[in-house]
């Protein structure tokens, strides 16, 4: 059996995934740390577990990078994704041609998208007993940042705008 790799990216860690409670080895790329405050409580835990070697920060190859830069104009989801969001997707690409069994842990629908395209695994919050069952989310009007509901803060993580809400769009099937 290939070797478990999880992928984190900055919604696992704003939603409260503590990488210190998971066993397996963990990886996440260097712009998510960019994107977390670092005096927040989901900077702090960041910055303890990349202290702690249980996090592992990597910057995915540009060959990766480019494969997800593909798949994310073919699916359309590509305004929706950040430079960090992609470097995850291109990270976990990375990972499994390693050799290893790459999961990304993300509640974001344009991320699983993308992962879908790509042939890379994920799964969500809830395997690790984060609840989000929720309809509607909290998102950032200017960086597309997604909050849980609870949030909070009412102004963005990663940019600072004030935060707003919209109902939760169902998950699309592939039709186009
Ligand atoms: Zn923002």
């Amino acid at each position: 059996m290939k070797e478990k790799a999880i992928v984190l990216d900055t919604s696992a860690f704003i939603a409260g995934y503590d990488p210190l409670a998971i066993p397996e080895k963990q990886f996440t790329v260097p712009e998510v740390r960019n994107e977390l405050n670092t005096d927040s409580m989901p900077g702090v835990r960041f910055n303890a577990a990349v202290d702690n070697g249980k996090v592992v920060i990597i910057k995915p190859k540009d060959s990766f990078f480019q494969q997800v830069l593909e798949a994310s104009k073919k699916v359309g989801d590509m305004r929706y994704l950040s430079e960090a969001d992609m470097q995850v997707l291109a990270l976990a690409l990375e990972l499994k041609d390693g050799g290893l069994k790459a999961v990304i842990v993300t509640d974001d629908y344009s991320i699983q998208n993308v992962a879908n395209k790509i042939a890379v695994e994920f799964t969500s919050l809830m395997t690790f007993g984060i609840k989000q069952r929720f309809n509607w989310i909290l998102y950032c009007p200017a960086c597309y940042r997604k909050y849980p509901p609870d949030y909070e803060y009412e102004s963005c993580e990663v940019c600072g705008t004030e935060l707003k809400r919209k109902p939760k769009k169902k998950r699309r099937l592939s039709k186009v």
